[in-house]
């Protein structure tokens, strides 16, 4: 496990090299979806701590696993409505909000104790007509709707481009992010985070200043198919 981190953290660091950024810019986000707390338990023994989770239920069967180990809990699914409660208890971050009626809910559910909830937009950029992601024209008013609620800390945005293997096309979807970023800046938010990058477009996101990349296959291995 410690191997497979190491060459990840590797892989992370000469990226930003050859583009001129300091490795310690970008954060390591393990994507455990459908790994057993086992597999989390080995990572936070090699030292890594900030964890994805897509599923609610995984999210919850896992947190009580590991209540003694203290993983940072990120959550990067799609968020339901009916799951809101158990994410704003156990999540420090969401990567995939995309509608105002679950920064709401996040807002109102947060257990005042555990402090803002750090989130993400989700963005929709590759323009496919998927349901998750706001699309690019609709993240201003977005972002004006979260940045009012108290509970929740709107730190930057995140994508998942539609898979690609040309690594000059992936760069130029990860430049259309980070510019919808800068928009947002100019726009009074003080942004501090770009989820993006993956398995096999890490590279391409660091390049354009990805500060936390979502690794689940090139860590844990292929995962199972979903049935
Ligand atoms: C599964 C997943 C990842 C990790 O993808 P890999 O290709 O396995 O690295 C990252 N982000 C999100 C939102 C995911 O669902």
């Amino acid at each position: 496990m410690c191997d497979r981190i190491q060459a990840v953290l590797d892989r992370i660091a000469a990226a930003a090299r050859r583009h001129g950024r300091d490795p310690g810019e970008v954060r390591l986000l393990a994507v455990s979806k459908t790994r057993p707390a086992e597999d989390i338990r080995a990572a936070l023994a090699c030292g890594q701590r900030a964890f994805g989770e897509n599923y609610a239920s995984e999210l919850e069967e896992k947190s009580a696993h590991l209540a003694d180990a203290g993983p940072e809990w990120h959550f990067i699914g799609p968020v339901q409505g009916n799951k809101t409660r158990l994410i704003a208890g156990v999540a420090d971050w969401v990567h995939s909000l995309d509608r105002e009626r679950i920064a709401r809910r996040l807002d109102a559910q947060r257990p005042g104790q555990r402090g803002p909830l750090q989130v993400c937009l989700q963005v929709n950029i590759s323009g496919e007509d998927t349901k998750s992601g706001v699309a690019p024209a609709d993240l201003p008013a977005l972002a004006e709707q979260v940045a009012d609620l108290g509970q929740l800390r709107l730190r930057g945005l995140m994508a998942i481009p539609a898979p690609c293997d040309d690594f000059d096309h992936q760069r130029r979807t990860f430049a259309q992010v980070r510019a919808l970023q800068e928009d947002l800046i100019r726009r009074g938010h003080p942004l501090d985070t770009l989820s993006m990058g993956m398995s096999a477009d890490l590279e391409a996101a660091v390049a354009e200043g990805a500060t936390m990349v979502r690794i689940g296959t090139a860590l844990f291995g292929p995962r199972p198919p979903k049935d």
